[in-house]
């Protein structure tokens, strides 16, 4: 007998702390939603203190246009906002925040304290601890509102559990800040933490001025303009010169209508427009403002509103990386001269670097043209990123093909929907010939006047990836007759709970259960251990949009390094990954293939001067 429970409105405060969930990751998230309120007010001065990485206490206080004191209730009540009155205005934001739902989030699982003032003089105060109102009152202080956050998630311990040490939250914060002082140069900026200053933007200050304060100077120096129109968009910034580049991606920031935002389709169109120039693991500097009309950007995808959606993707990833190409190219002239004139030194060879390495500076690549008949790379991006028919088939014979749980036969699952797809007629694109596998991982294909490299299993996760997002929601899913288990920590099993509709999306049928996450049903892609394997990495890389689980699916899913491939697997791979919009680059932003022309190999041979 199950006793019957009755369904309830969950009270406000509990609502609340759910929703928390998506909006407030980490101190750095809570001072991204202060921060635009007091961006959308009109502050002109903003001031931020932190202490303990922001764990224990944030305070901001700017000086933008108040709150009247009968509405600092309403401020901290769910979905209840000034900036948005109709679906209409949703279709045409201009605001930061339009969804109600920083402020009560934030103080759910909080003590919270908010002061605002209309005028200098008198304003009101309110207290709210864990989302109860404690104290509403009035107050003297000059116009402007100051927030005041102490022991974030002290009643979330899963939550807290999964802060990072105080200097790196701090530093997440500091990050956040120029991140956001970068877009908004009339405005100041100060950060303070545990009593010392860690940014101070003046207002005036230029993008270079504000980027010097946290970019080495040599950095600095090397930016070139970018500015670029294509109709009703316009894009302007800064980029690195490619004999600067670096390790890591930290230096890439990309905003859309000043919104900062992590763009899958921009990184990848502004790697794309350096390919060549840097290598494989490098990547440029990048300061990358897009202007859209709003209504053909919808920034409403998550709470946290820091991705956004374009109508077009194509026309997007076409026209960043036009823009970026065309600055390169405005720049490369003076550095390719001198490079000819003297031998590269050695801190430009990289001579740490194995011989199989691709050139650090290949110019020409990218505009190279093969002939009519050959088989070309660099065709124009095609309007919409679709997949082709035989990546379809690749996918679905991937379905059809789930073995027993047992890791040896996921190579086989794999390899069989290679050749499946597209039974024995594989063959290479015209005019191009297949060599073979190198070192089982990569495939080397040889046309007129191009020779290339393709990685196989960051290809092979292309072609998924995109199949899964083709897709949508009408997932497959493989019920197992007995349920596998996993052992979950709580935080984890807390993460699990906030994906969950994602989770089902994919094709699981999950339960949780004390300690443990049963899994019913799987998605037909993957076999019973990628299946654990994925989200046992999911619940802790923490990955949550759906993006990223589909670049974690794929990558399960997908052959690996390794893995021999016969010719007709090999081919059947190329001819689903070859008409991918976005095939040049995996979808952690890998690159997938490497290609050399006649005259790079001439210059490479010193044949040729
Ligand atoms: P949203 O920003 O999506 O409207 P929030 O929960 O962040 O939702 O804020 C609720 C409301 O409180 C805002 O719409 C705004 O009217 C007011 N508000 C919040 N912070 C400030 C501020 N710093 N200055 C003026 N008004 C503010
Ligand atoms: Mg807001």
């Amino acid at each position: 007998m199950i006793p019957e429970k009755q369904i309830r409105l969950l009270p406000p405060e509990l609502q609340n702390q759910i929703a928390a969930g998506e909006v407030v990751e980490r101190p750095s998230s809570v001072l991204k939603e202060l921060i635009e309120n007091a961006l959308d007010a009109g502050a002109t001065r903003i001031r931020i203190q932190i202490r303990d990485g922001g764990q224990s206490c944030i305070k901001i206080s700017d000086n933008g246009s108040g709150i009247p004191e009968d509405q600092l209730e309403l401020a901290v009540t769910r979905h209840a906002t000034s900036k948005l009155e109709n679906l209409q205005d949703l279709q045409q934001i201009k605001s930061f925040g339009f969804r109600g739902e920083a402020l009560p989030s934030i103080a759910s699982v909080s003590r919270f304290r908010i002061a605002s003032a209309r005028q200098d003089g008198e304003g009101g105060v309110l207290e709210v601890l864990h989302g109860r109102i404690l104290r509403q009152d009035k107050t003297a202080m000059p116009k402007g509102t100051d927030v005041e956050i102490n022991d974030l998630f002290s009643n979330v311990p899963a939550r807290l559990k999964f802060l990072k040490k105080p200097g790196t939250e701090t530093r997440k914060c500091a990050e956040l800040v120029a991140r956001i002082a970068l877009a908004n140069p009339h405005v100041d900026f100060e950060l303070i933490n545990a009593e010392r200053s860690v940014h101070r933007f003046l207002a005036g200050q230029d993008l270079v001025q504000r980027l010097a304060a946290i970019w080495p100077k040599e950095v600095v120096e090397s930016l070139h303009g970018v500015s670029y129109m294509d109709g009703p968009l316009s894009i302007h910034g800064l980029v690195g010169d490619p004999a600067m580049a670096q390790g890591r991606p930290d230096r890439i920031f990309v905003y859309v209508n000043s919104r900062p935002v992590q763009d899958k389709t921009i990184l990848s169109a502004i790697r794309e427009a350096y390919r060549g120039r840097i290598l494989g693991k490098e990547y440029p500097q990048a300061v990358i403002f897009m202007e859209i009309p709003p209504d053909e950007v919808d920034v409403n995808v998550h709470p946290a509103k820091t991705e956004v959606r374009f109508q077009d993707d194509g026309a997007i990833f076409r026209i960043i990386r036009r823009a970026v190409l065309q600055t390169l190219e405005r720049n490369a002239h003076q550095t390719q001269t001198s490079d000819l004139a003297q031998p590269l030194s050695v801190s430009q060879v990289h001579t740490s670097l194995p011989v199989m390495e691709p050139p650090v500076f290949v110019p020409g690549l990218i505009n190279s043209k093969a002939g009519q008949d050959s088989y070309t790379y660099d065709q124009d991006w095609p309007q919409k990123f679709s997949s082709s028919a035989a990546a379809q088939k690749l996918f679905e014979a991937s379905d059809s093909a789930l073995p027993e749980a047992r890791p040896a036969e996921d190579v086989q699952a794999t390899r069989n929907s290679l050749t499946e797809a597209n039974t024995s007629k594989a063959q290479a694109p015209a005019g191009v010939q297949y060599l073979g596998q190198f070192a089982q991982t990569y495939l080397i294909l040889a046309a007129k006047d191009e020779i290339t490299l393709i990685d196989q299993h960051a290809a092979h996760e292309r072609v998924l990836f995109n199949m899964l997002r083709a897709q949508g929601s009408r997932r497959d899913r493989r019920p197992l007759l007995l349920p596998l288990e996993i052992p979950l920590h709580p935080a984890q099993a807390t993460l699990a709970q906030e994906i969950w509709t994602k989770l089902d999306e994919l094709g699981f049928s999950l339960e949780l259960a004390p300690g443990l996450l049963m899994l019913h049903s799987i998605p037909a892609l993957l076999t019973p251990s990628k299946a654990k394997e994925f989200l046992q990495d999911i619940l802790t890389d923490k990955a949550t949009s759906m993006e990223d689980l589909w670049a974690v699916m794929a990558c399960k899913a997908a052959i690996k390094a390794g893995d021999k491939l016969t010719p007709d697997e090999a081919l059947a791979l190329v001819d689903s990954w070859q008409h991918l919009p976005e095939k040049n680059y995996c979808p952690h932003g890998r690159p997938v293939a490497l290609r050399w022309g006649i005259s790079d190999l001439e210059k490479l041979f010193k044949r040729r001067p």
